[in-house]
């Protein structure tokens, strides 16, 4: 696997002593994440306002970052996108009166700690509140990477699964945190053989950002595990600058294993919200096999007003790509609304209006079309 010039330069500045085995090994990259400011200020030329918010940060959601994921910084750039998602600054201490902890309410919605059932067929099961990184805009900054490094406990899992097996309308269950990936293989096999044992679960998915951001994770054995269980893979990506040959490594072995991946990305600020940016991360998506799923409204979260955007730029992003661009590459956008409504779809308008018989339509270039429609003859006459 050939190193980025970025990448290569910064295993020799932050991790000289490294082998090549230990960086290749997920374990090694996991017990060396980039947390503390000494590791940070090796990694990047912090700008005062990052060093000071990470001194200030207290029990709020930590700083962690694989020195694979850092490694695709530039450590001179404090405008970086990854750098943006991973990298605290101040503005994450300013809180709106609109923003909550909990802003989908999912707690409400737990008829057992850590399952949220809001939907009639299907379960939102969070297994862990650990994961390998840590997005600063996390809807589930509440919980993640708070309580210690632990996972969930077995009586817990055992409360969600006879939830689960009591429940006959649910018929999916996706499986989030924290990052599922980050379990052991026996773990993610036994939590996916029970669920497979329970004859009304039709489909299982697993919500990760680990093929992004510890592509070292996909082992050979984990691919297998996953396909023996038959489970698909929504895998959440922010940036065009993350689509490296690991990664295109890590979807290619679970697309080769027959694991169907598609994509989850959150709309932010100086991140992704230009059409340019998100058409080449969707295409560099397909071309790695994922199939574009959601792109997110960012939550309002506490310190969350810097990453988000108008509604309008996810509507013109989505109008940049419908017609102009494959179909497969273009996903949906949606707002989980804030109380616990669910995910809402917006879409641009394409019915113009209606002209007697005919509804009146527009193309992706702005033609309008007249389409013959004409209303149902009233009874009787
Ligand atoms: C997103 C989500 C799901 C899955 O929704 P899909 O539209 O099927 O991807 C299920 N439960 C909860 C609580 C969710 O937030």
């Amino acid at each position: 696997m050939v190193m980025g010039p970025l990448a290569a330069e910064f295993r020799r500045r932050v991790f000289p002593t490294a082998t090549d085995a230990e960086w290749h090994d997920w374990k090694w990259q996991l017990r060396n994440r980039v947390r503390d400011l000494d590791r940070l200020e090796r990694a990047f030329s912090l700008s005062p306002d990052e060093r000071e918010t990470v001194r200030a940060l207290g029990d709020r959601l930590p700083v962690g970052l694989t020195p694979y994921y850092a490694s695709l910084i530039d450590p001179d750039d404090p405008m970086d996108p990854i750098r943006r998602t991973m990298v605290p600054v101040a503005d994450e201490f300013t809180h709106e009166p609109s923003e909550a902890e909990d802003p989908l309410n999912e707690d409400a919605d737990m008829p057992v700690p850590g399952l949220v059932h809001r939907y009639p067929d299907r379960v939102l099961f969070l297994v862990t509140s650990f994961c390998a990184v840590y997005c600063r805009y996390c809807t589930r900054s509440r919980l993640v990477g708070k309580t210690g490094e632990y996972h969930f406990n077995t009586k817990q899992f055992e409360r969600a699964l006879a939830y689960i097996e009591a429940t006959p309308e649910i018929r999916d269950v996706l499986i989030s945190g924290g990052d599922p990936l980050t379990m052991m293989d026996d773990k993610i096999d036994w939590l996916l053989g029970r669920l497979r044992a329970i004859p009304h679960i039709e489909f299982v998915r697993i919500g990760s950002k680990i093929p992004c951001v510890l592509p070292q994770r996909i082992t050979p054995e984990l691919c297998r595990t996953l396909r023996r269980h038959q489970a698909w893979v929504s895998v959440h990506f922010m940036h065009p600058n993350e689509l490296t040959p690991e990664v295109s490594q890590s979807c290619g072995r679970l697309a080769d294993h027959g694991i169907p991946l598609g994509s989850q990305t959150v709309l932010t600020r100086d991140v992704n919200d230009d059409p340019e940016t998100m058409k080449r991360l969707m295409h560099g998506l397909l071309k790695n096999r994922v199939r574009p799923y959601y792109i997110y409204q960012c939550d309002p979260i506490p310190g969350s007003r810097h990453f988000r955007t108008p509604v309008e730029t996810g509507l013109r992003i989505i109008e940049a790509l419908r017609g102009h661009t494959t179909g497969y590459a273009v996903p949906q956008f949606v707002i989980d609304a804030p109380g616990g409504g669910g995910k809402i779809p917006l879409s641009p308008e394409y019915v113009v209006g209606r002209d007697g018989d005919d509804v009146i339509i527009r193309n992706f270039e702005g033609q309008t079309f007249r389409y013959p429609d004409p209303l149902p003859v009233a009874a009787g006459v």
